[in-house]
């Protein structure tokens, strides 16, 4: 018999499975509680639970455990970057951001990409799959597990903004949510998370009606269409004005303001005209631009706009008043927009 992924699981679905195997269903919390708040890896060094419980749930079910391949730790800042691999053998990234309102990590949805946006690391070695529940959450546990050691250390944030398409992952990426939500587990906040989407418009659609007060971040980069469609294929099937309303539509339903990334490429997309172009187009929508100079990526040769053309754009945009920053660039000394480091790693393997 194949073994069950027990980490992907909700409480309601490993009562059942218990019940089935007859075992009372409150076995099924003191288990959850140590795989999911413990981060126990292995059944028997759980406490509450027997030995023969043990020999029975480790016949049936496995727990994730990726293990970390590399860990780079940024001597300016502190961000942590690792390799992790997973059951099977791939590879994914995960970050650590430490800011003084608290811990950031930053989570892998898929193994690779297949969105093709031209400037983005993620997708130069193509899809592998979609990651399981266990598998996103796992990358939080991992870091936490990590440092174990440090007083009251907790991630506190959460951004979907790894390797790979959250909304192309849907099921899982939802699943996850909910799993790294409850209070049995790491209890982070809804409010605390971002997803980020290069623009899957039915899904966000149905994002919208998933009623969690999660932040909805958009991979914009564009202030029209022409430009758009150089750079993200997505855009050939949904356009921008399609995107927007769809943002708008998720407004509506959520009543949260919605972030927009704009990664600014000398000479492609960060002019004033460019500016006051999105500008208009964002007219309307309760919103933030968060402005990031592009990382130049070895594969591809777009070029970071200049520091007046930073400050000119976001000077317009605000001017236009329209809330933009600059997203401060963390763990600089460590390299690697997300994906660069699986990248070189796939490169020595072969
Ligand atoms: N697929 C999702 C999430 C992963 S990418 C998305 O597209 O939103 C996370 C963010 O990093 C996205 O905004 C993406 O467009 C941006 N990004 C990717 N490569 C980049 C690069 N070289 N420089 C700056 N931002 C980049």
């Amino acid at each position: 018999m194949d073994k069950k992924d027990v980490k992907s699981m909700t409480l309601p679905q490993l009562e059942a499975e218990l019940v089935e195997m007859g075992l009372p269903k409150f076995r099924a919390g003191q288990v959850y509680r140590q795989l999911f708040g413990k981060l126990k890896t292995d059944f028997h060094h759980m406490s509450d639970i027997s030995v023969s419980l043990a020999n029975q749930l480790s016949e049936r079910y496995y727990i994730t455990a990726p293990q970390i391949a590399s860990k780079l730790v940024s001597k300016i800042d502190g961000t942590e970057k690792y390799l992790l691999a997973l059951d099977d053998g791939n590879i994914i990234e995960t970050v650590l951001m430490r800011y003084e309102h608290g811990n950031t990590v930053c989570v892998s949805t898929q193994v690779g990409c297949r969105m093709g946006c031209a400037f983005c690391a993620s997708t130069k070695n193509g899809f592998v799959r979609g990651l399981e529940p266990s598998e996103i959450l796992a990358q939080i546990e991992t870091i936490t597990r990590e440092h174990s050691d440090e007083e009251g250390f907790r991630v506190s944030n959460i951004v979907l903004m790894g390797i790979g398409e959250p909304l192309d992952n849907y099921d899982n990426v939802i699943k996850f949510l909910h799993l790294v939500n409850d209070k049995m587990g790491l209890g982070i906040g809804y409010r605390h998370i971002s997803l980020s989407t290069c623009g899957v418009v039915p899904g966000i659609k149905r994002l919208a009606r998933e009623e969690l007060p999660i932040t909805l971040s958009i991979s914009l980069h564009a202030p029209n269409d022409a430009i758009r469609d150089t750079m993200m294929p997505i855009n050939h099937k949904y356009k921008i004005d399609e995107l927007l309303s769809a943002c708008r539509e998720y407004q509506k339903i959520c009543g949260r303001r919605i972030s927009f990334e704009y990664a600014l490429i000398d000479g492609v997309n960060d002019t004033p005209t460019h500016a006051l172009e999105l500008a208009k187009r964002l007219k309307g929508i309760m919103c933030h631009v968060n402005l990031i100079p592009v990382n130049t990526i070895r594969e591809k040769n777009f070029k970071k706009s200049t520091k007046n053309s930073v400050n000119l754009f976001t000077k317009t945009l605000n001017d236009s008043k329209i809330n933009a920053t600059v997203r401060r660039k963390l763990g600089s000394d460590i390299d690697a927009a997300c994906g660069q480091l699986r990248n070189d790693h796939m490169k020595n393997k072969v």
